[in-house]
């Protein structure tokens, strides 16, 4: 018997990524809401199967605020189908509400709950997730609007970094070469924007999570209008290695800080720990420079 169909009342999926599809579950034992991922592949698959357990060995090792917290996993086989015997892949994690991407999106047709504060708790959010996980001498290698998830508890929102599933170890003596398998949603906006020039050449270090966190705050701050406008303005910003003028007249500090990010050298971009030590006066002059454009000095 299946101890997902045993233990859990499978609620409306939720997510869809390459492999697997992502649902809210109720624990029928403590009653807690989870999210959890099936990743369904053929028993000959074994490649990819050991690829998605060193997913969650990577995620397990993780607790932190602003990591999506995971809580365990296990294997079942479906022999449901006559031909074929299927591995299935069950991942238990905390439930998220929303993810970064989704926000972007809504705030660009309207419908968004922007609040005061929202830009700069991401900003300070991702940074200390990073700082973390560099500091376990861990790569993410794949942070993005779609990887980084919202949750929202009595009005509080809480950002947390998510989607282990290109993390490296910087011991590995060497990076294999692997291709992106998985397939982005046709909505979202191109997954190479966000990584660092330098990935795809084997040759790099935790720069490049610094990189892909420049290029996240640029999208977030520089409100869009619409998808093309957006992806207008991600080129833009891979393109010139800095942040459009405009950008940098209204927030003169961020841009200065996104701009040290998405060098194209590597070892020009700032520590996490370096960045994490200038959030906090950020935040402040973030604050002012907001309450000079709306007037409220
Ligand atoms: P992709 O290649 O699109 O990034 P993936 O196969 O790597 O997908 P995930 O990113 O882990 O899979 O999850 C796919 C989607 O499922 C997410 O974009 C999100 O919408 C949803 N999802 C994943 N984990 C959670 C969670 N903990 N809480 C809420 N939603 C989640
Ligand atoms: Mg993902
Ligand atoms: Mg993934």
């Amino acid at each position: 018997i299946s101890r997902f169909e045993k233990d859990f009342e499978k609620g409306k999926c939720i997510g869809q990524g390459g492999f697997g599809k992502v649902y809210q579950c109720e624990s029928l034992l403590d009653k807690q809401s989870y999210a959890i991922k099936e990743i369904r592949l053929k028993s000959k698959d074994v490649e990819e199967l050991e690829k998605q357990i060193m997913e969650c060995r990577n995620h397990a090792q993780f607790v932190h605020l602003n990591i999506v917290r995971y809580y365990d996993a296990w294997l079942e086989c479906d022999n449901s189908s006559s031909i074929f015997t299927t591995h299935v892949l069950y991942i238990k994690m905390e439930l998220c509400n929303d993810t970064l991407e989704n926000y972007i999106q809504k705030r660009m047709t309207g419908v968004y709950k922007y609040y005061y504060g929202f830009d700069q708790k991401v900003m300070t959010s991702l940074i200390r997730a990073i700082e973390f996980l560099h500091g376990k001498r861990v790569i993410h290698r794949d942070i993005k609007p779609n990887n980084i998830f919202i949750k929202s508890n009595d009005g509080q929102d809480t950002i947390l970094l998510g989607d282990f599933g290109r993390a490296r170890n910087i011991q590995a003596e060497k990076f294999s070469a692997d291709t992106d398998s998985s397939s982005g949603m046709s909505s979202n906006v191109g997954t190479f924007l966000y990584s660092a020039p330098e990935l795809s050449s084997n040759n790099y270090t935790q720069s490049v999570d610094i990189y892909s966190i420049g290029v996240v705050l640029y999208d977030l701050f520089n409100a869009s209008y619409t998808r093309e406008e957006r992806i207008v303005k991600l080129n833009e910003l891979r393109d010139n290695g800095k942040p459009s003028n405009e950008f940098s007249f209204r927030f003169p500090e961020i841009a200065r800080i996104i701009h040290s990010m998405v060098s194209t050298k590597p070892d020009k971009r700032p520590h996490a720990k370096k960045l994490l030590t200038e959030c906090k006066s950020l935040e402040e002059i973030e604050r002012d420079e907001m309450d000079l454009l709306t007037g409220k000095t």
